[in-house]
C-alpha cells in the first residue's frame, strides 16, 4: 500500500464517521430531550430509554476517538511516516494499515501494549 491510497482510505474514513458523528448527535439531542420531557410513570420503559442513550453516547465517543486516530494518522502521513511503528520504528504490515488504516503500532507492539495493559 502506498502513502497516497492509504490517504485516501483515511479521508474517506473520516467524511464517513463525521457524519455518522453529526447524525448521533443530532439523535442524542432529541432522544434526552424526549426522555426528560416525559413524566415518570413507565419505569421500565425509562430504564431501557437510559439504556439506550448509554449506548447512543458510548458509539458517539468511540467514533470520536476513533476520528482523532484518523486525525493522528494523517498527520504522520503528511510527515511521510504512514507504516513506520511508532514504538520499535519497524514497518507496520500492509494487512494491518488495510483493517486499520490509522494503526501507530506494529502488531507486536500493539499485542505487547494490550498485554501489559490486562496485567
Ligand atoms: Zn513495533
Amino acid at each position: 500500500m502506498n502513502a497516497e491510497k492509504l490517504k485516501s482510505n483515511l479521508t474517506l474514513l473520516r467524511e464517513r464517521l463525521t457524519g455518522q458523528r453529526s447524525s448521533q448527535k443530532e439523535t442524542l439531542a432529541s432522544e434526552s430531550g424526549r426522555f426528560t420531557a416525559r413524566a415518570p410513570s413507565h419505569m421500565a420503559e425509562q430504564a431501557s430509554e437510559a439504556q439506550e442513550l448509554d449506548m447512543i453516547v458510548s458509539r458517539l465517543n468511540s467514533v470520536s476517538e476513533t476520528l482523532a486516530l484518523i486525525d493522528d494518522a494523517i498527520d504522520r502521513l503528511d510527515a511521510g511516516q504512514f507504516n513506520v511503528c511508532e514504538e520499535c520504528k519497524g514497518e507496520i504490515g500492509e494487512r494491518r494499515l488495510t483493517v486499520q488504516p490509522w494503526a501507530s503500532l506494529c502488531v507486536k507492539c500493539q499485542r505487547k501494549l494490550e498485554e501489559e495493559g490486562l496485567s
